[in-house]
């Protein structure tokens, strides 16, 4: 638990949010900015900062954010039609919150190139 950190403080309970998902490793809640009908945050309860600062110690972790990941979309009906993971990594990656995360968004069809 990092004490200025938003999802440290989400994770703890001292922020209130939609959660969805909760296992030992992991939460998964509600963006408060929602970009697609389903967008939710995959968010490891070990505070890493970003993608960068993983080690091969984090590999079963990521394993099992993608795992879930599939799970999500399948268990909120959207896994068929497609959906897409996102991580964003330092300021041109667009990161705005210091606390890996994973964007998990689907109910809507995906343009490409992202912006
Ligand atoms: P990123 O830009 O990849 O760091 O994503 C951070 C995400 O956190 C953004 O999509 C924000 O909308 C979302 N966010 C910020 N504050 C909250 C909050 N209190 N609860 C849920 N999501 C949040
Ligand atoms: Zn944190």
């Amino acid at each position: 638990m990092v004490s200025d950190c938003l999802f440290c403080k989400i994770i703890a309970g001292e922020i209130p949010a939609t959660i969805r998902y909760e296992d030992s490793q992991l939460v998964v809640f509600e963006d408060i900015d929602p970009q697609a009908p389903e967008h939710l945050l995959i968010v490891p309860k070990k505070h890493i900062m970003t993608t960068l600062d993983l080690t091969s110690a984090d590999n079963e972790l990521v394993g099992h954010i993608y795992q879930i990941a599939g799970k999500m979309a399948r268990d909120f009906g959207f896994a068929e039609d497609g959906f897409r993971v996102v991580n964003n990594c330092n300021d041109a990656g667009g990161q705005m919150v210091w606390h890996l995360h994973f964007h998990l968004l689907g109910g809507r069809d995906m343009t490409w190139p992202p912006g």
